[in-house]
């Protein structure tokens, strides 16, 4: 199957929109998506969306907007985050220029995923210019906080009740596959509190750091293995990672205090509740069969829903179906070991794949952790071209008719 014929667009005002999008720093932490926001709103005021912008916490703006059809259509959403990885140290460029070399755009962000919102502003774009009514209602979100959980940006306008679609796709680069499953992730801080005392007599205090190696040493040797038959067909099992550690004055004190991070990552099935008690339970167990006095205290600092969608479902036949039309190649079904916004939009009965149309790079690794937060990340201009016409096609097959 051919694509639209008629179906053209601005590759120069596409650029340009992208170029703006990246020139509008918004690394998290702290954010600061209020620029991006102001462009997408002026960008999709301009194409006849009505608009809203709401702020979960002061300067952090999410934009919900909506393009009202003929009528008697589906509505299908387009999310995408403005928020971008703090730039890695060894840029060779300026991560907030948006340099233009040959085809490739570089910028922090470029890629993951500013390139995915440009698309979908340009995908509606193309349409209008192509004289192209569609039945179905398009809405598009541009949201904060997606880097650091997503709780201030998408799970903000859900918690709202701002977001109501049939379907939706979450516009994170996925090289050339259909995500359906991602998994989710539970922080957690453990406080490791012992007593005190001089160096030379240690037998006086209790030693938190010690303590603490013995909870981490469990936690690796015990409670990690027993994660490994949580099998799911697409996603790694469940993984723990210990990311820092603090706690201790000198080396002659007895330590009294450790604080460590724990990073738990779930998968479908799963939920935080339940890997949270498991963790405390094993800190409490080490705990109690020990002869000395300390305590350990179990916080959470944040956590991610794992999320998953049923590869026949329409959404995702939708997407690969239009990506076909367009490229005349197969998209794979695919999934992702980290968290995305996409849980969000699956809690509250929509079903969203994700999908996002710019080609792997040349190592084959996946461009979201490749890319993202790495030094002289950049997307090219011919991916993004690429994705606008999916994203239109995928408009067209999904709202061009009436229900
Ligand atoms: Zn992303």
């Amino acid at each position: 199957m051919q694509p639209n014929p008629s179906l053209e667009f601005n590759d120069a005002g596409l650029t340009a929109f992208l170029a703006n999008l990246v020139r509008a720093p918004s690394p998290n932490p702290p954010g600061n998506e209020g620029l991006v926001a102001e462009l997408m709103v002026t960008r999709l005021a301009g194409l006849g969306f009505e608009t809203i912008t709401v702020e979960a916490a002061p300067g952090r703006p999410s934009v919900v907007a909506r393009l009202v059809g003929t009528g008697g259509g589906a509505t299908l959403l387009f999310n995408g985050h403005m928020d971008v990885q703090p730039p890695g140290r060894h840029w060779s460029r300026d991560p907030f220029g948006a340099t233009i070399e040959g085809r490739r755009l570089y910028g922090q962000g470029a890629m993951d995923m500013k390139a995915g919102l440009a698309a979908t502003v340009y995908a509606v774009d193309s349409l209008q210019q192509a004289g192209l009514r569609l039945a179905g209602d398009i809405v598009i979100t541009a949201v904060a906080d997606e880097v650091c959980g997503g709780h201030l940006g998408t799970g903000f306008l859900i918690s709202e009740g701002l977001v109501q679609a049939d379907m939706a796709v979450v516009c994170e680069p996925t090289g050339d596959t259909v995500r359906v499953a991602h998994r989710g992730a539970l922080w957690l801080e453990i406080e490791v509190t012992g007593k005190s005392a001089h160096g030379g007599r240690p037998w006086l205090g209790v030693n938190a750091v010690s303590k603490a190696a013995r909870i981490i040493a469990a936690i690796e040797d015990q409670l990690v293995p027993s994660l490994q038959d949580r099998v799911h067909p697409l996603l790694p099992a469940p993984t723990i990672n210990i990311g820092a550690i603090r706690g201790g004055t000198k080396f002659n004190l007895v330590a009294d205090h450790v604080v460590f991070q724990l990073d738990r990552r779930l998968v479908p099935g799963e939920d935080a509740d339940t890997a949270e008690a498991e963790v405390s339970a094993l800190c409490t167990e080490i705990c109690a069969a020990d002869d000395d006095e300390w305590s350990v205290d179990v916080k959470r600092a944040m956590h991610v829903s794992p999320g998953e969608v049923d590869p026949d479902e329409r959404i995702v036949r939708a997407c690969r179906e239009a990506h076909r039309k367009v490229t005349g190649e197969d998209a794979a079904i695919g999934s992702t070991a980290g968290f995305e916004d996409a849980h969000f939009l699956l809690d509250a009965g929509i079903p969203t794949a994700m999908y996002g149309p710019y080609r792997r790079t040349a190592s084959g690794e996946d461009p979201h952790y490749t890319i993202s937060g790495m030094a002289d990340e950049f997307v090219d201009l011919d991916d993004v071209a690429r994705a606008t016409r999916i994203y239109a096609q995928l408009m067209i097959d999904l709202l061009e008719k009436p229900l």
